[in-house]
């Protein structure tokens, strides 16, 4: 195990100890108010430590990565739910290494864990070990950041660190010059990305607009079918249907340069479709899903943006589009503030409300009867972590037997796409 970037763990620990007791020392002497240096960032957790200790140890099984410029965002998969402390040793910067560590209670490392090196100006890399027989510790060697951010995903369950810092000056600067957008950088290994990257390079008309690149992701793929209709139909093939539309739409109407999270079937987790959508540098990121409810007179249209949810239907709406619990959906409303640090409230709120109302307005036309359940606020976490403005579009309920046999029409489903497509040209003429 390569532990050269760094002191070794235990070394580290009693090095953090001695921090700690030498404060507590002029604590007692000096009766000063004074910070321990190692400050704790968060305890949460999806399990009690009681029925926690019941169960057999979690399993670390692998570590994943996307990394930009001024954020990174790092996935640390797990077999189940755990509990967890973050605390921070410094933030990194003036040739100083900086330290976010992790100890994920009740756990072990499976087989062939390694550390890895990141390298991309904000994390050097992260290191893992048995700190104790029953923790495991994760170390994220920090070079220059402002702030992290912990939060945990379930089914599978993961820790996901989100790590912000700034923007290299040359590369603000090099943005602002280009008269195209940058062709985003491909991840090896993930064709359906890699195809759309090659694609995007020359875009059919410049968009001059502050509105450059959108990221479309058609919720759900792959082993995740979504919401299922009582006819069979799956959420995630009439999304993929009209995601795949919006994008040409969007290319030739608007001229923007259009990222998808996915163009096939396949199952992308939820963390790593925001993470695209930072990666590439997206001004726009637009999730399209399909709605369903136990009552199956339910229908409409809604939009929302990431918030606190207001009502019983919108938390259980996040945690079908979560694939977690309600109760899991109260642990995430519990911490949310806390990650919508950078999220574009105010923008994204008025994004969800051009494409409600452009959305509703067009399928209007074709169904007079169609519902307008307006621009909602929901905990999805489709939508943590997002920098630009984000929102999720359920465009009909596919558990109401007319709106399903409607998602299934391709004509139902291009209009849906140009009812967003007017929302996004509305979303962006207002800035002008
Ligand atoms: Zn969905």
């Amino acid at each position: 195990m390569n532990r050269s970037g760094g002191m070794p763990l235990r070394e580290e620990a009693s090095h953090m100890n001695r921090i700690l007791h030498i404060l507590v020392c002029l604590l007692l002497t000096c009766l000063l108010p004074l910070h321990s240096q190692a400050a704790r960032k968060s305890q949460t957790a999806f399990t009690s430590q009681s029925s926690a200790t019941r169960r057999p140890l979690a399993v670390l099984n692998d570590i994943k990565h996307w990394s930009t410029p001024d954020y990174t965002r790092v996935s640390i998969e797990l077999d189940q739910d755990v509990v967890w402390e973050a605390h921070e040793l410094g933030k990194g910067g003036n040739g100083k290494q900086g330290r976010i560590f992790i100890d994920i209670k009740r756990s072990r490392l499976a087989m062939g864990i390694k550390n890895i090196t990141i390298g991309d100006g904000l994390l050097k890399g992260v290191r893992v070990a048995q700190y104790r027989p029953e923790v495991v510790r994760v170390v994220l060697d920090t070079q220059n950041i402002k702030s992290y951010k912990v939060f945990p995903l379930s089914t599978p369950a993961r820790l996901v660190i989100d790590v912000r810092g700034e923007r290299p000056t040359e590369i603000s600067r090099m943005e602002q010059t280009l008269s195209t957008p940058p062709a985003p950088t491909a991840e090896p290994g993930r064709s359906e990305v890699a195809a759309v990257t090659k694609r995007t390079k020359s875009p059919r008309k410049v968009s001059h607009s502050k509105i450059r690149r959108i990221v479309l992701d058609p919720g759900h793929g792959g082993h995740d079918p979504g919401a299922v209709g009582a006819g069979g139909t799956q959420e995630k093939d009439v999304v993929l249907a009209i995601g795949l539309k919006l994008r040409e739409l969007l290319r030739e109407e608007l001229g923007l340069n259009v990222v998808m999270t996915r163009t096939s079937d396949v199952f992308i987790p939820l963390e790593e479709r925001t993470a695209i959508a930072n990666k590439v540098n997206a001004d726009l990121f637009l999730s399209i899903h399909a709605n369903a409810a136990p009552n199956h007179a339910a229908s409409g249209i809604e939009t929302y943006y990431l918030s606190l949810a207001k009502t019983e239907k919108a938390a259980r709406l996040a945690a079908k589009e979560n694939g977690t619990t309600l109760e899991k959906v109260s642990v995430l409303q519990a911490i949310l503030f806390d990650l919508m640090a950078n999220y574009k409230l105010n923008d994204s709120a008025h994004l969800a409300n051009d494409v409600q109302k452009a959305l509703h307005k067009k399928i209007h036309g074709l169904h007079a009867d169609v519902r307008n359940l307006g621009v909602k606020q929901g905990p999805f976490y489709v939508l943590v972590g997002a920098t630009m403005p984000s929102i999720l579009v359920e465009t009909a309920f596919v558990s109401n037997v007319e709106e399903e046999a409607r998602l299934k029409d391709p004509a139902y489903q291009e209009a849906t796409a140009e009812g967003i497509l007017e929302g996004v040209r509305a979303y962006i003429s207002s800035l002008k």
